[in-house]
């Protein structure tokens, strides 16, 4: 399948080639101040299938619970959460689903794993058939 995807502006766009990918939310504090939001969920893909296909994204580098680098890709312009890449993570992408075209920010309607449960807001429910993990890995 082909995942399409674009900032809120539409300045940055990508598209990643997969025969499937891992769905995964966070509820780390990081991808909550990142975004905004009580978590992120994710389309984990291989680093190699995504490419920018429109405009370059800017990049922050976040230091992890790990002390390794994650780099937060946005949009310059309009501040749109794209994607991240993980030191830990180092042959992975994890796109932020909401950019996902299509109606594929519903990843399917199914999520494979939580990560960061501690931190989860607890007005969330675990969602069922998720494998729940503390923090990370
Ligand atoms: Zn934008
Ligand atoms: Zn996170």
């Amino acid at each position: 399948m082909t995942l399409t995807g674009s900032c809120m502006c539409g300045d940055i766009h990508y598209s990643a080639d997969v025969d499937e990918y891992l769905s995964a939310l966070c509820h780390c504090t990081d991808c909550q101040k990142w975004t905004g939001g009580g978590f992120t969920s994710n389309a984990v893909v291989p680093r190699a299938s995504l490419k920018v296909t429109k405009g370059t994204p800017s990049s922050y580098d976040a230091k992890g619970d790990s002390g390794k680098i994650n780099k937060h890709f946005f949009c310059p312009t309009c501040g749109s959460s794209l994607y991240t890449e993980l030191e830990i993570m180092a042959d992975k992408t994890c796109i932020k689903a909401g950019g996902l075209d299509n109606g594929a920010a519903n990843l399917g309607g199914k999520v494979d794993i939580e990560f960061y449960v501690k931190d989860r807001p607890s007005y969330l429910a675990p969602v069922d058939g998720a494998k729940q993990m503390p923090a990370f890995g």
